[in-house]
């Protein structure tokens, strides 16, 4: 793992995401190095040679100014990378960052495949209504190792659950789903007790991981491979609306929430998990066009 340091001017900047008007990465880069990556084009950006997840470059930045000006604001921290990776257990700069805005009034916001956020319960817990989102695409340890370095999916789970009984807003982001193999009802049953919002996002297949990615299915997955290349070369969505009515149908059968990207949804819960589609971010949305309950 090569490792850098870059000295920035802002940490903050201004996103487009659809739940949030500020994000903050800690570090360029992402040692979890997943094979579905959507921020590998961060590399264009750093001069390195190295693969992606090869190589982390560690932030340092002016402190903010004012951080009360941005009071009310939803800020994702690990847009473009996992702020709790391998490497903030040392640097602590995801920490410095929690530590700098405390008392600011921002709408905090984490995402993480790993554990290690549980260290900074401690201060997370002094944000307002603070939200930690922990990704789980698969219950099967194997399929995860085959597409990423981070932590088992057994401890991604743990650490789900030991936020929700912290008392901190939980989601599980089932992301990316992998037609055919990620068992989306499964996860939810699994982790369902544990999560205030269950985020759903299709795998996009573009860029140089698609190659990748469909080697893979054609070597350990090849009855699948016809369906894949329907939905990544033919741009067939009848899978996604398959499974976005059978997402809906899982909502009222448990009594949960089911709404799209079209409505960002950070509300009360009332003890069932809100399901939120975001599936191509806005192609679907006829049957989870309206709250379910
Ligand atoms: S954890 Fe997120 S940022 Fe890191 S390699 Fe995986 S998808 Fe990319």
């Amino acid at each position: 793992m090569e490792i850098g340091i870059t000295e920035v001017g802002g940490i903050l900047t201004k996103s487009n995401l659809p739940i949030a008007g500020y994000s903050v990465n800690p570090y360029v880069g992402c040692p979890h190095a997943c094979r579905y990556c959507y921020a590998c084009f961060m590399k264009r950006f750093t001069g390195h040679t190295e693969a992606w997840g090869e190589f982390i470059d560690v932030k340092f930045w002016k402190p903010v100014a004012h951080p009360e000006k941005y009071r009310g604001k939803t800020v994702i921290v690990g847009s473009v990378t996992d702020p709790y990776n391998p490497e903030e257990e040392k640097f602590r700069r995801t920490r410095a960052f929690l530590e700098e805005m405390k008392g600011s009034g921002i709408k905090l916001i984490i995402t993480t495949k790993s554990d290690l956020v549980l260290r900074d319960l401690d201060l997370i817990r002094e944000y307002d209504a603070p939200m930690v989102c922990l990704s789980v695409n698969t219950l099967d340890e194997a399929f995860r190792a085959d597409m990423d370095r981070a932590v088992s999916i057994e401890r991604r789970i743990d650490a789900l659950r030991k936020c929700h009984e912290a008392g901190i807003r939980t989601t599980c982001f089932i992301s990316p789903i992998f037609p055919g193999i990620t068992d989306v009802f499964a996860i939810m049953d699994r982790v369902g007790g544990c999560s205030d919002y269950i985020w759903l996002e299709n795998l996009n297949l573009r860029g140089n991981f698609k190659a990748d990615i469909m080697g893979y299915i054609a070597e350990r997955h090849p009855d699948l491979l016809p369906l894949y290349r329907d939905i990544y070369d033919g741009r067939n969505r009848a899978y996604w609306h398959m499974l976005d009515a059978k997402a809906a149908e899982y909502a009222e059968r448990t009594g949960s929430r089911y709404v799209t990207n079209e409505e960002p949804f950070l509300g009360e819960t009332q003890g069932k998990p809100v399901i939120i589609n975001y599936f191509y971010h806005s192609e679907i949305k006829q049957s989870a066009k309206h709250p379910r309950r």
